[in-house]
This record gives C-alpha cells, structure tokens and sequence, in this order.
C-alpha cells in the first residue's frame, strides 16, 4: 500500500453530483458502494467493441454482487468462477453453470464435484496432478491447460503462482488426450491491470504457435483460445488511450487461424469503473503540520485494495470553496496502517462531508473484512 503515492484528486462537484450523493447518504447512510449499473453496461459493449469475436466471461472474484452478475447476463456475459461460493451465487440468480469456465488451476476434489452439479463442464488446469483429479469425469468435462508468461508492466502478476511454462504445455495437452480427457485449448493471465499491450500480444501470438505445435499431433485439435482478465483502468486520470491500447491486443487475435473459439475472462475492466465509494468525514484532528480527516470507510473496508491490489483511486471532495491546505485522509479504524492518503492538498472539510472514491468496483469490497467490528460498506445499486 502506497498512502502517499500521486493520486487524482477532484475537487468540487456540479449541484447535481452533490445532491445525488446527499440523498444516497440520507436514505441509506454511509459508508456506501454504488453500482451504476449503466456504467457497467457501458464496459461489457465497450470491451465487446474492443474485442470483438471474445466471449467474455465476467471473474466475478472482482465484485461478487448479485446485481453485478445479474446485469452483465442480461447482456449475454459469461462468467469465470474459482469456488463453490461464486457458483452458489449464480445458482440463487438462476444463472446456467454451462454459462461459466472453472478457472482455478488447482482445486479440492469436493470443488470439482459442486462444480459440475453446477453445471460447469470446463476447467482450467496446469499440470497432470491436477489432471488427473478430474479422471473420473473425463468423457464430461472440456480442459484449458494454463500457460504462464510473466508479465513487468501488470499491478499483479499471476503468472508466479500458476500456469505450465510453455515448453510444457505440448507434453500435457498430449498426455492428458492420451489418458482420455478432452483437452480443448490452452488459457494464460498475464496479471491484473497490466498497462502494456505487448504483455497481451506475446502471451496471444506465444500460444498461437503453441496450438499449431500440439494440433500437428494432437487427436483432436485445441480449438480454444482463453486469453484471460488483466485489462485496465484509468486510475491516473491521465487519458488512458483504450483505443491505442486494445489495437494490437485485436490485431494479435485476428492473426490467429480463424477457427479458434476466443474466450476472455475480465474483472477489474468491466466492474472497476460502474462503482463509487461514498464515505463520510467523522472527525479531524491537527496533527504537526497537517490537517487529518477520519472517515468511515478505510483500509480495512472498502479501500482494502490499496493494499491487497496495489490500487490508488482517485478521489473527489465535494467542496471547492476554502483554501487547500496539507492533508491526510484516514479511516475509521483503531490501526495507524489505515490511512487511504497523505500528501493531498485539501479544501479544509467538516464532520459530515462526503469524500468520494471513483473507480472503486474491483478488488474493494471484496477484500474488505469486519476488522475493529466495523459493519462494511453498504452496496447501493443505481440506474
Ligand atoms: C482474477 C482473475 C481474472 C480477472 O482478472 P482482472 O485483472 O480483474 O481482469 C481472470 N481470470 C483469472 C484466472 C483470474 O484469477
């Protein structure tokens, strides 16, 4: 976690951003997450736009909420589950576990099995062992071998913790045909908001060759290509050029032989920007030469992926009408490590004024946790 990184800061608000985010807080208190379900409807057709021919399937590990899930399947999204729970909450949607591909490369046997009660029939692996715990299901289940590229310019990097390398993955795709498993494709995730394109095109163009590689002697050929999550957001707030960014990530893909079915697992870009964090200051304190705010919400809460996602939100106060002066947000617990951002330069503010967090859908509620007993942020759904 990085307090006193460089961070976007807005200040002000148009009268009716202000008494949008007053009357949220007056009918349902603070602190708030609010989903605009508009926004998110606007990433799912942009990321289509983007890249078209890519079934998406929503990680919904990003922001497991009803209403999240629910929205993008009315769009036709697909969805990447990793644990029973995530299954359990398309299940109580209604949602058809044929519309999902089991991601986790490395699963209990009794995951397996509420899997496919589920009515999930595809599953990520990396290696035999792991293979070889889906024996009994062979003849039902489709197989994506993960590969592994590291990826320099990603928040997260995934490749450390999963995937073959790819000199490997020929040997598996052919062994695990040759024990009786449908192996369908090949999948990679480069790591989470990963800023450059050329991470992308290598993984892409890498298994392209791979494919051809294993389908010169495979039984049945790799028809599959799943190219994972990782794309970004603008947390900077400095024009973030999608389009510049997505152009060689399509051009890649239509290089590839035209008979590949392409599968992308997106999180952060679909949710990220469809949620705002609203928390009210609940005190203040002069400390040296700063002033400090203490809000509702913090580290612990809603702004736990600072330190969990490496994440700096950029954030809005709703006043603009006072000298800035040296400041520091904090959050409400007890622990000194909760503080959301030094170094700010801020309007003075008072008990009761709202601070709001933008690009706040991925990897924030959920990783909060109850640390002091602190209730979590209330989801307010709009739009
Ligand atoms: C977390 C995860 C994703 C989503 O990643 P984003 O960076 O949020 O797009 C996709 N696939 C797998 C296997 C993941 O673990």
């Amino acid at each position: 976690m990085n307090p006193q990184a460089k961070r976007p800061v807005r200040y002000g608000a148009t009268p009716e951003e202000a008494a949008f985010y007053r009357d949220l807080v007056a009918r349902h208190g603070s602190p708030l997450l609010v989903v605009s379900r508009e926004a998110l409807r606007r990433q799912y057709q942009s990321l289509q736009h983007q890249l078209p021919g890519v079934s998406l399937y929503y990680a919904i590990k990003a922001f497991p909420h009803p209403a999240v899930v629910e929205t993008l399947a009315e769009l036709g999204c697909h969805f990447d589950v990793a644990s029973e729970g995530e299954l359990e909450l398309l299940r109580a949607l209604r949602i058809s576990g044929r519309k999902t591909i089991h991601t986790h490369p490395v699963k209990k046997v009794d995951q397996i099995k509420a899997a496919l009660r589920g009515g999930s029939t595809t599953f990520v692996v990396d290696n035999l062992d792991e293979l070889k715990k889906l024996t009994p299901w062979r003849h039902r289940v489709g197989v994506l071998l993960r590969v592994a590229f590291r990826s320099p310019s990603a928040a997260v990097d995934l490749s450390r913790k999963f995937g073959c390398l790819p000199e490997q993955a020929k040997a598996l795709a052919l062994e695990g045909q040759a024990a009786g498993f449908q192996v369908r494709g090949l999948s990679f995730h480069v790591g989470s908001q990963s800023t450059d394109p050329a991470t992308h095109v290598a993984a892409i163009e890498a298994c392209g060759r791979l494919i051809g590689e294993i389908n010169r002697e495979a039984r049945h050929p790799l028809a599959t290509l799943d190219i994972g999550g990782g794309f970004p957001v603008d947390y900077a707030q400095a024009g973030f050029d999608f389009d510049a960014y997505f152009a060689p990530i399509r051009e890649a893909l239509a290089a590839l032989t035209d008979d590949l079915h392409l599968i992308a697992e997106p999180g952060r870009y679909l949710v990220a920007p469809a949620v705002r964090a609203v928390s009210t200051v609940i005190g203040k304190a002069r400390r040296g030469d700063r002033q400090w705010y203490y809000l509702d919400d913090g580290i612990y809460g809603s702004y736990s992926g600072q330190l969990f996602d490496h994440a700096v939100y950029p954030l809005q106060v709703l006043r603009d009408d006072r000298p800035r002066h040296p400041a520091v947000l904090a959050g409400p617990t007890c622990d000194s490590i909760d503080v959301i951002a030094e170094g700010l330069e801020l309007p003075e503010l008072e008990e009761g004024d709202l601070v709001i967090g933008h690009l706040m859908g991925a990897y924030t509620a959920a990783t909060s946790t109850r640390f002091n007993s602190l209730n979590a942020a209330k989801v307010v759904v709009v739009e």
